[in-house]
């Protein structure tokens, strides 16, 4: 067998050529564009290319994009001061503070920034109650990942109600809310992590498995029941020639790559996969476009909620 790709870029294409033009619409309507403020604090390599591509996708839809960036040495209080500005802010309906924050401002920073985001601008849907809500399965911000991957199963007509469905990983960034997304559509959801006894055999019971762990290939055809659906949300930079060499067969247009670049992005699940399962997001271009489109999606609706709040 081999698996149907699940192609993500094609479809973040898509949901943003349908994006565009509500874009315009709102901005014909309330005289200004949906207005994204994304938050760099120093210079991590791999954040400045995240910011980069959303900054991109936020342009290209038509939102004004602004980058809000803070040194290396900046303190908790010089981001939160940051944060409260943009909260205030007319011009931004969605403030996003990129992930890692430097080491130096503390182990709880993430947290305390987050939590000082305005809930209604809070388009990552970090915030405990943008989280307490969706728990509950009222209207909330969602977090982008978790919803675009739920976004794809729809419009790939792969059915979750009724589906056992396979969660690896419980960060409160991925795992958790998927879990919940999937619940909330009728999917019986097992959630598993580091601590999991058998995990090979436990995934293998999911119908829909989604691989959200951060391990370059651990998912291999064990773990795989034939036929499921197989999300792979992990992004692992491989530049060990021997993980590249275990993942990629000698002659494999992927291993020639990894021997002229001497680095890889690869997912959490190995490509072996392909042969058993059903259906399978790549990486690249499977959950990552997706995730900066449903960003686009999370801010044009927060300005909405805005601009209609300030008209009544
Ligand atoms: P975290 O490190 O926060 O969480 C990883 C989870 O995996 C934890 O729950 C951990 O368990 C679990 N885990 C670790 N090792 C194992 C193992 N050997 N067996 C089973 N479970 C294990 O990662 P994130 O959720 O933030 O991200 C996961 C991956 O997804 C990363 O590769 C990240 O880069 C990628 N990512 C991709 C995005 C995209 O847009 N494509 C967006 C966000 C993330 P425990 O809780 O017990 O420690």
């Amino acid at each position: 067998m081999s698996a149907r790709l699940l192609d993500g870029q094609a479809l973040a294409v898509r949901l943003q050529q349908e994006i565009t033009p509500q874009v315009a619409q709102f901005t014909a309507r309330y005289g200004r564009p949906p207005g994204l403020a994304i938050v760099l604090v120093g210079q991590n390599p791999a954040s400045e290319v995240y910011v980069r591509n959303k900054l991109k996708a936020g342009s290209g839809v038509g939102f004004r994009a602004d980058l809000e960036r803070l040194p290396e040495a900046a303190s908790l209080g010089d981001v939160l001061a940051l944060v409260e500005r943009l909260n205030r802010s007319e011009a931004h309906d969605g403030i996003l503070v990129q992930a890692p924050l430097p080491k130096g401002l503390g182990g709880d920073a993430a947290a305390r920034v987050f939590d000082a985001i305005a809930p209604e601008k809070d388009v990552d849907g970090f915030t405990p109650t943008n989280v307490g809500l969706m728990v509950q399965g009222r209207p909330a911000l969602v977090a982008c990942t978790p919803s675009g991957i739920i976004e794809l199963l729809v419009r790939e007509g792969i059915q979750i109600a009724g589906r056992r469905a396979c969660v690896v990983g419980r960060s409160d960034i991925v795992g958790k809310p998927m879990a919940l997304l999937l619940l909330q559509r009728d999917a019986t959801v097992t959630v598993c992590h580091s601590k999991t006894p058998d995990l090979p055999g436990v995934c293998r019971e999911a119908d829909i498995l989604v691989a959200a762990v951060g391990r370059a290939g651990l998912m291999t055809r064990s773990f795989v029941k034939p036929g499921a659906t197989v999300i792979d949300v992990g992004m692992n930079r491989v530049t060990d020639a021997a993980v590249a060499r275990a993942l990629f067969p000698a002659g494999h247009p992927r291993l020639a790559r990894f021997q002229e670049r001497g680095s890889l992005l690869v997912g959490d699940v190995h490509p072996d996969v392909a042969d058993v399962a059903g259906a399978l997001t790549p990486v690249p271009g499977g959950v990552g476009p997706l995730t900066v489109t449903m960003l686009m999606m999370n801010t044009l609706r927060a300005a909405r909620a805005r601009a209609e709040g300030a008209r009544t």
